[in-house]
């Protein structure tokens, strides 16, 4: 008899579900990316060749942020890393050979080198920035055609540390220094696999000046008068409701 696994199968950064969101239940193929023995939980790409089963929808990962409890949405986030790291690593970087699944940990090791790929994640950091006892710093993604405001956040780039990027990617985003940078929390985020690393820092000097190619607008807006902001479910969000209510 064929096994049933709850699945997560990805098309275009969907994720199939029923009409009340859940996780279809679907036979295992040996191509599946597994989790842990016995906990009968797969991942895959739908193939070219599966229709969508009656009842089932695809539906945007990021809608599901909303929609799916965090722990649902972390698993899933999870599911869809893996799935496309192993995507990304059919062949060796080091030798260019074909690479074999690894039978018991999340490697893709290569038969003619040994080499391991395994997954990794892209330290970024995100840092919300506060002047006095009720002034926040909110800036607008160039990129972003909506009216939302959010927070300063970049890549770490190799041999930094996480406060020297916060205050490097506020240096060159809005032309600001700033001073008492300290850890807040931490978001895994799969779009496509970075590892959002929240900061507080408080505005030390200098005036506001953009780097036109990343940031259309930025200034501080009153707590009481903030614009329109990340969704709830983001990292971003979260901070920006910390910071304003620090005893919720
Ligand atoms: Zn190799």
């Amino acid at each position: 008899m064929s096994q049933l696994s709850l699945a997560y199968i990805f098309h275009n950064q969907q994720l199939l579900v029923d009409e009340n969101f859940q996780l279809p239940k679907v036979e295992t193929l040996a191509s599946d990316l597994k989790f842990k023995a016995g906990d009968q939980v797969i991942a895959r790409d739908l193939l070219d060749s599966e229709a969508i089963p009656e009842g089932l929808q695809l539906v945007p990962i990021r809608q599901l942020i909303t929609l799916w409890s965090v722990d649902e949405f972390q698993k899933a986030s999870r599911a869809v890393q893996l799935l496309e790291w192993r995507r990304n690593h059919k062949f060796c970087s080091h030798c260019g050979h074909e690479t074999q699944i690894h039978p018991l940990e999340y490697a893709m090791v290569c038969p003619a080198c040994h080499y391991h790929q395994y997954p990794r994640v892209q330290p970024c950091v995100i840092t919300i920035i506060t002047k006095g006892q009720d002034e926040v710093l909110l800036a607008k993604n160039a990129n972003n055609k909506s009216n939302m405001y959010g927070l300063i956040a970049g890549f770490v780039e190799v041999g930094e540390t996480l406060e020297e990027a916060v205050q490097r990617e506020t240096l060159e985003e809005v032309g600001l220094k700033l001073k008492n940078i300290r850890y807040m929390s931490s978001q895994p985020w799969p779009f496509p696999s970075n590892l959002m690393i929240a900061f507080q820092a408080e505005y030390d000097s200098g005036e506001i000046q953009l780097q036109e190619e990343e940031i259309s607008d930025a200034k501080f807006f009153k707590f009481d008068q903030l614009p329109e902001i990340p969704f709830k479910g983001s990292i971003a969000h979260a901070m920006i409701m910390q910071v304003m209510h620090p005893q919720a």
